[in-house]
């Protein structure tokens, strides 16, 4: 199922749940804004070239829109506006004063040289800088995009409007970027985990994790999680995947995949189908990649006890039903995965400030962040009788539209 149609479809559940009426659900689903611009520039060889960039603004309510750029050959109007509307419902959940936002460039950022990247950053920014802004849409890293091209988007944005480093998050930390943030939606992932957990009686230490994706962040979270003693018996990326019922000793897996560029022939492990990995037997999966991975085709054979939706929607909502009712316990991704976001969140708070905050105070606070809205989407779960991906999207939609209605709908 399309990601905008299955969002779309939890978003509506959700509304019912609530009780809104059909103003109001109209009014939230259809974006603010949707950006399409033409981006031409010289290649290294003297060739024009031309891409289409999007930046799709899905809601301002709660405070200015926020949400990831993607560079990827398949970045799809649908899907980039579901996952705006996913940055509205999520920032809500987390309770940072954002609404939601993505944006994307179609193009291969593994063909381009790092100066042909610059100009196309460059050109983007110089077509939407009036349309973002510190109070208006602050952009972060998504897909193919990484602090060095928030640098440049800054530099861009900063000769129109004056120096402006909260115009977006993910910076590098020279330029004002955010101790902890590199760390933060895996971290965030943990502490999810951990709350969770809780609510069982259980914790880490006893339990065994499986995670698809070794990036930034399923490679964090295997890391926090070998930390506190959990077992992480199989993990994947897009090269392979290894597996160790003892455990995996994961620095010694971080190291191998530094040195060798993937995850092939790790001593400390037994390699492994990718497709298998998904159905193995643990206690908690941890999907850290793509989209979808969770499908009708795979769902019935989950074994974990436990989904923790780190990526962005990797169950469908087929994958969804048959899991709710084999029993698994899944926590959704907008909550899961927004410890990266507030984070952001943080590092344009100390930009305004002009204050740099401790490792260990971001640490904290998003600690703190993760803890509150769990128990808030519990609650949710309590006073609607729903499982915890609901409790989440009625926590999400009803302060977005709590704060819509508090502004009035006058012209
Ligand atoms: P990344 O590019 O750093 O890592 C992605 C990982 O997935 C890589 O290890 C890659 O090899 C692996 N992968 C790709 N295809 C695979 C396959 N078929 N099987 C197994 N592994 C595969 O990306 P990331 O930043 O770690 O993001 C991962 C997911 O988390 C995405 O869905 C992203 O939207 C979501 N997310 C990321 C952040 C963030 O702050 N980075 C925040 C919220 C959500």
């Amino acid at each position: 199922m399309n990601s905008l149609v299955a969002t779309t479809r939890n978003f509506r559940n959700a509304v019912r749940l609530l009780g809104l009426d059909s103003k109001l659900e109209k009014s939230l689903l259809i974006p603010f804004r949707e950006i399409k611009v033409e981006c031409t520039i010289p290649k290294d060889d003297g060739t024009l070239v031309s891409y289409v960039g999007y930046r799709i603004q899905h809601d301002n309510a709660r405070g200015p829109m926020k949400g990831g750029i993607r560079y990827h050959p398949e970045v799809d109007p649908d899907e980039v506006n579901a996952l705006a509307q996913l940055m509205t419902w999520k920032t809500a959940v987390a309770n940072i004063p954002y609404g939601g936002a993505k944006g994307g460039i179609g193009c291969s950022p593994r063909d381009l040289s790092l100066s042909e990247l610059e100009r196309l950053t460059r050109v983007f920014t110089q077509k939407i800088h009036d349309l973002i802004g510190i109070h208006t849409d602050v952009p972060a890293p998504d897909m193919g995009t990484n602090s060095q091209t928030m640098a440049w988007i800054l530099d861009e944005y900063s000769k129109f409007h004056g120096h402006s480093p909260a115009v977006v998050t993910g910076k590098p930390i020279d330029l004002g970027g955010s101790l902890g943030r590199d760390a933060a939606t895996g971290r965030g992932v943990v502490f999810a985990t951990e709350a969770l957990l809780a609510e069982y009686g259980q914790s880490i230490s006893e339990l065994t994790f499986v995670i698809q994706g070794f990036g930034n962040v399923g490679s964090w979270a295997a890391q926090l999680i070998h930390e506190r003693g959990g077992k992480v018996i199989a993990v994947s990326d897009i090269t392979g995947a290894t597996r160790n019922l003892n455990g995996l000793d994961i620095p010694a897996l971080l190291k191998h995949k530094v040195e060798n560029g993937s995850l092939h022939d790790f001593k400390g492990g037994d390699a492994m189908n990718l497709d298998e990995l998904l159905v193995h037997e643990c206690d908690v999966l941890i999907p850290c990649a793509l989209g979808g991975v969770l499908s009708r085709e795979n769902a019935a054979d989950v074994r974990a006890k436990y989904i923790i939706e780190a990526a962005n929607h990797p169950t469908d909502p087929d994958a969804d039903e048959i899991l709710s009712k084999k029993g698994v316990v899944i926590l959704p991704d907008i909550y899961a995965n927004a410890g990266g976001v507030t984070v952001s969140y943080f590092e344009w708070v100390q930009n305004i400030q002009g204050f740099m905050w401790e490792e260990e105070k971001v640490n904290q606070e998003l600690q703190r962040y993760m803890r509150k809205a769990f128990t808030n989407i519990k609650a949710m779960c309590k006073s609607h009788d729903c499982n915890l991906r609901m409790g989440a999207f009625t926590l999400g939609v009803n302060r977005v539209a709590r704060a819509t209605l508090l502004r009035g709908w006058e012209a």
